[in-house]
């Protein structure tokens, strides 16, 4: 990335995150999916299918106006695979002109010179890829033998922020290769993160003291904001439940294909209101949710967002959040629940 171009948007970052910690009533992050489909089928997702069309440009564009309709700074696109998404770079334009930051996550296969071009022209400002190992296996093929030429065309014509994120835990055969896809990512000159994953039946188990190790060492190589960001970790790495405030459905929005919000890619079917319909009468309402799964989640990107409120405005349980008009709906899903 050019330098002239990182320092604007550095420059943009803090203007976003003074106006977050002004007030509290905009979005700051949301993933918005324009397509389900991905070309590979990791072991662990639930996020993919091999068969679903793009989302229209004129049903995007229409979402992407409401995420800057609701004040929202950061606009992350995600999937399934949204490269394959066919006029990804005018939905990334559409981005821009509503004057949010433009964001990218891809499992990197479909870079080549000329597409990155493409990128850079549309406005890209981040794109994130997450590397699981260093030799594809039967879990990911999300791997740096097959990814890193890849990596060197970024690295020579990206004018975005390139992070890359490894991972640690549940499991992870070799858990040194966190180490060489860091190494990689720092020799290239992108960021690196590293995200630590629970056991694949989700319980909490501590990383293993090889694991720990390489942990902490992935860490130091890192990007240092990030690791500032993400002491939740060093708890999540021990085993222990982390307290913290989850503002998801209200500062951090996720936005399915069928245009639905939900509080994160985990939790879908909460709330569950079309985002043409959301009101701040709904951000309100999720702001003030505590979410029950907050000790336990790893979702990086809403931690950090969650930072913002951390200290301000503790939060109720979700039947006291409701509206007392809505009392009758609190009762019918307990009993349901029951
Ligand atoms: S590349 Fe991403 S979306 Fe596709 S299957 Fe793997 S984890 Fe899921
Ligand atoms: S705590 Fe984590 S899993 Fe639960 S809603 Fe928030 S982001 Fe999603």
């Amino acid at each position: 990335m050019r330098k002239s171009k990182f320092v604007k948007l550095k420059l943009r970052e803090a203007g976003f995150i003074s106006r977050a910690l002004l007030s509290t009533r905009h979005p700051v992050l949301a993933h918005l999916i324009p397509m389900r489909r991905c070309n590979l089928a990791c072991g662990y997702c639930n996020e993919y299918d091999h068969t679903s069309s793009p989302v229209p440009l004129d049903i995007m564009k229409r979402r992407i106006d409401k995420l800057g309709f609701l004040g929202t700074s950061i606009v992350t696109i995600s999937g399934g695979e949204p490269m394959m998404h066919p006029q990804l770079d005018d939905i990334i334009r559409q981005i821009r002109l509503r004057g949010m930051i433009a964001g990218l996550i891809s499992n990197g296969y479909y870079f080549t010179p000329e597409r990155i071009k493409r990128l850079n022209k549309a406005g890209l400002e981040y794109l994130q890829i997450s590397i699981d190992n260093v030799e594809p296996d039967e879990v990911s093929r999300k791997s740096l033998r097959v990814l890193d030429k890849k990596l060197r065309y970024l690295s020579e014509y990206a004018d975005f922020h390139v992070n890359i994120n490894s991972v640690i835990g549940g499991g992870i055969k070799n858990p040194e290769d966190a180490l060489s896809v860091a190494r990689r990512a720092v020799e290239l000159k992108f960021s690196t993160t590293v995200g630590v994953i629970h056991d694949g039946d989700g319980t909490l188990k501590p990383l293993s003291p090889k694991e720990k190790d390489i942990f902490q060492q992935v860490k130091k190589m890192g990007n240092k904001d990030h690791a500032r960001l993400n002491w939740f970790q060093d708890s999540i790495a021990e085993g222990k439940p982390y307290n913290w405030r989850c503002r998801a459905g209200a500062r951090y929005l996720y936005i399915c294909e069928d245009g639905l919000v939900h509080w994160c890619s985990q939790q879908k079917g909460y709330p569950g209101i079309p985002l043409q319909d959301y009101s701040m009468a709904d951000f309100d309402r999720e702001y003030k949710t505590e979410k029950w799964c907050a000790p336990t989640c790893t979702l990086q990107c809403v931690h950090q967002v969650g930072i913002l409120d951390n200290w301000r405005d503790p939060q109720q349980a979700p039947g006291l959040t409701k509206p007392e008009s809505s009392l009758k709906d609190t009762i019918h899903e307990v009993l349901s629940a029951e």
